[in-house]
Formats: C-alpha cells, structure tokens, sequence
C-alpha cells in the first residue's frame, strides 16, 4: 500500500526527472504535488518564454521538439505531460504534503493532506514559487495587488505599476505597455536588474528613456491605497494615481518546511539548505534535495537546465546505498 522505496515531493520538472530516474533503476516511487502537474509553470505569465533552448529543458534526452528558438509556456507544458502520461508517471496531485517525520529505522513518514506515506528516502522537490517576497507595506493586501502576472489585456488603459527590475517585472512592463496599459515601473535600485535577459535589456532600457514607459529609480512604495500609490524617492514622498499594482520583487523557497524535517539552513542569510554536493543528501539521512529548492534565497542560482542533473545523482546514491544493504 503506502509504503515506497521513494516519495517524491513536488511535481515540476525536476521531481518528474526524478521519477524518470527512479522508474530506471527500478525503485517504487511516488509524486506528490500539491496543484496540477509541473503546477509552477501553469502558473507563469501565458505569454512567456523561457530563456533556455528546447533541448536545454529536456528531461532524460526525451526530445523537447519546437520551432521556435525559445519555447514558450504551452509547448512546455505540452512536453512535460507528454512525458508524465506516456511515462505513465505515478505521480499523485493535488495532495500537498504538509510534514516529515524521520523514524528510527531510517524511514521516514509524510503526511498529506489525504493520507500518510512511508517512504525510506524522501526527495523535496518543492521548487520557489509558490510563496512571494511580501514587502510588508501597508494596503499590500488590496484586491487590486498582485504577486503574480498573467496576462497583459487585463491591465490595458489601466494606470499599472510594477514594481521590480529583474526579468518577471520587465517582462510584465513591457508586455502591459504594448497591449496598451499605462505603465510605471518603481525600482529599488538606480538601474534595470543585471541579470535581465541580454536581448531584453536594451528594450526596456530604451522605452524608459523615450518616455513610454515611466520609471522610479532608487525608490520604493509606501502605502498602496484603493486609487493611488505613495513613493518613496530620493526627492522625498510622491504619489500617483493607480488603478493596478504587481509587486514582481521575487519568490522565496518554504524555509519552514525544510526546518520543521529537520535540513538545517545556512545561517550566512543565504539559507542554502544543508546537503552533500555528491550524493544531494541533506543533514538529514535519506532525505534529499532536488532542482531550484537547492539554492536558498539565491532562487537564480538553479533551474531546469542545470538542475536536472539532480535526479541521476540521487538515484545513483540510492541504488548504491541498497546495493550496500543487500550485500
Ligand atoms: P518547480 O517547478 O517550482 O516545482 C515544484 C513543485 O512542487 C510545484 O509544482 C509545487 O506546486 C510543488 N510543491 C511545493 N510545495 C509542495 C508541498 N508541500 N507538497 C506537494 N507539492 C509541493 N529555467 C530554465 O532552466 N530555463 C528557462 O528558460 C527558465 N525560464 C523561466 C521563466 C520564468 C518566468 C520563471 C519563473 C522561471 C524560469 N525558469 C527557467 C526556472 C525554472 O522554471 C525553475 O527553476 C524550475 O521550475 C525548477 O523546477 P523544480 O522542479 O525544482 O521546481
């Protein structure tokens, strides 16, 4: 019944890479994912297109086929649930895991929303995006404020602020601005984020210096209220008229969740979970980390194309570690 070789929390990319990998080496296995399959790129902005290559984002040399340059949102969700249902991937959903608890035999047992599992490994798969960077301002709870961007219709004739330099906030300002949103952007910092996509960069760089789209630097919000916005500037208080905000400042990892099972946390403000580099183990024997969750607040440092790596290194820890067993 509930009992497996390994639970798998979490059903993006990575946490299917690691089911491909476990299917292989013949372990039992299961998926446990809190939304829909691969339920974080559902929820990134429709029109998006990830800055990898197809076969960057390929799991297992399972051929990721577009024509365009960069595929976009729905072709990646196409592939990963061609690869989930052809795989026949045993992957439960919508089932959030809600805790570990580690037993003196070296198993472990997860508790979900539905049911209780006994797992002798667990892999925590559970990515960055599902809980934003809250600003902690005041009307930050408004209905007309969001942490998440979809779709730029919904902002058009709309005075829209976005607040953020990094690729989402540019990408939201642009895409709002060409679908006809009036658009300023608030930044923290004297300049658009570094690390903004090379042929994106001069985009926004040049629509804020002709005026179409209006940007604050070196400024922050103070208030948001039902029909306006109160800045922070380096010439003092300001305030504009509003209709939308997103606050597009970045996703944190669940630091809690990794706590309350015991992985400790680097205490350098980084809070890189503590693991073994060769083997993804944490502190915690027989519980692993797998994909963007690696990085700690740092959520740049890992993505799909370098994190699918994961998956062979911890089921070849796995396999080696059973082997030992039975010798
Ligand atoms: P996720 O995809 O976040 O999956 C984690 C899953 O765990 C989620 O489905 C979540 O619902 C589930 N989960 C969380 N908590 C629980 C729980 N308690 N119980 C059960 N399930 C849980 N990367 C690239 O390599 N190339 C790109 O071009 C690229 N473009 C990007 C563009 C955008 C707009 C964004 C936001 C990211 C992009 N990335 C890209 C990054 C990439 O999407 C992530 O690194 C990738 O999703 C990481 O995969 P993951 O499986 O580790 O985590």
């Amino acid at each position: 019944e509930n009992k497996y070789q390994v639970v798998i929390i979490g059903g993006g990319p990575i946490g299917i890479a690691c089911a491909l990998e476990a299917e292989k080496k013949g372990l039992s296995y299961v998926i446990l994912e809190k939304g829909c399959l691969v339920n974080s790129l559902y929820h990134y902005p429709t029109n998006m297109t990830f800055f990898s290559t197809s076969e960057k984002l390929e799991l297992d040399n399972i051929p990721f086929i577009s024509n365009n340059p960069k595929p976009g949102k729905r072709e990646a969700l196409e592939y990963y649930r061609r690869i989930a249902t052809n795989n026949k991937v045993n992957i439960h959903l919508f089932e959030k895991v809600t805790a570990v608890r580690s037993n003196k035999k070296n198993t472990h047992t997860v508790i979900t929303s539905k049911s209780e599992y006994e797992a002798e490994n667990v892999i925590v798969a559970t990515g960055f995006y599902d809980i934003p960077n809250y600003l902690g301002i005041k009307g930050e709870e408004l209905p007309k404020v969001s942490h998440y961007y979809n779709d730029p219709h919904y902002y058009a004739t709309q005075k829209t602020i976005v607040v953020g330099a990094s690729n989402s906030a540019v990408d939201a300002a642009l895409e709002i601005y060409r679908k006809g949103g009036d658009v300023t952007m608030i930044v923290r910092k004297p300049e658009i984020g570094e690390r903004v996509k090379y042929w994106v960069r001069p985009d926004i760089i040049n629509r804020i210096e002709e005026g179409s789209i209006k940007a604050y630097f070196n400024s922050s919000i103070k208030e948001i209220k039902e029909n306006e916005v109160v800045l922070d500037t380096l010439q003092g208080e300001d305030i504009l008229e509003n209709d939308f905000v997103l606050l597009l400042t970045g996703y944190r990892p669940n630091f809690g969740f990794l706590q309350d099972m015991g992985i400790k946390l680097s205490d350098d403000g980084r809070k890189i979970p503590l693991y073994d580099e060769k083997t993804m183990e944490t502190n915690v024997p027989g519980i692993f980390l797998a994909g963007v969750i690696c990085g700690g607040v740092e959520t740049h440092k890992w993505f799909i194309e370098n994190s699918r790596i994961h998956a062979k290194i911890i089921m070849q820890t796995i396999d080696k570690k059973n082997t030992l067993l039975t010798e």
